[in-house]
């Protein structure tokens, strides 16, 4: 740390860390779905929970269980057979719960947009709570993104 923009984001990664705890209680539980991904955004997911990204330290731990998620994170452009798959995984979460699009694909259709296959953005179906940009977006992006989700602001807008 050698400014006060760093120590300024360590504070307040502490204080989302601080407000999922009182919220979510000890630890926060993502649920992530991919609805049609080209698997570049997988491999930065993947990389959150290893030593060097190491999410745990903020409380925050993958589940491969809806019913046990506060977060859904949603990666990839959406396809018709995805779309009932995202919903069902939606209502079968338990109350509150928050749902992140990631990367220009959930958020937009991204590349994929004019498909024939694409069946249109994440928030057409569930609703959002934080959009992360990128192509992929980076491993930090996307604790951002989720720390953004609970702290009740949308992390990017959805042009990004
Ligand atoms: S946002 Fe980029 S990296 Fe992620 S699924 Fe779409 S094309 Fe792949």
């Amino acid at each position: 740390m050698d400014n006060k923009s760093d120590w300024n984001e360590l504070d307040a990664e502490k204080q989302a860390a601080s407000r999922l705890r009182r919220i979510f209680g000890k630890s926060l539980h993502v649920r992530h779905i991919d609805v049609g991904s080209c698997n570049a955004c997988e491999s930065e997911v993947l990389a959150l929970s290893n030593p060097y990204y190491n999410f745990h330290r903020l409380g925050l731990f993958f589940t491969a269980s809806p019913r046990q998620a506060d977060v859904l994170l949603v990666t990839g452009a959406m396809t018709p057979t995805m779309k009932p798959i995202l919903m069902e995984t939606y209502e079968a979460m338990p109350k509150p719960r928050l749902v992140v699009a990631a990367g220009v694909c959930a958020i937009h259709g991204g590349v994929f947009a004019n498909s024939r296959q694409f069946a249109g953005p994440v928030e057409s179906v569930i609703p959002v709570d934080a959009f992360i940009p990128g192509c992929p977006p980076t491993p930090y992006a996307l604790i951002n993104g989720i720390l953004a989700a609970v702290n009740g602001r949308e992390g990017v807008t959805r042009d990004a």
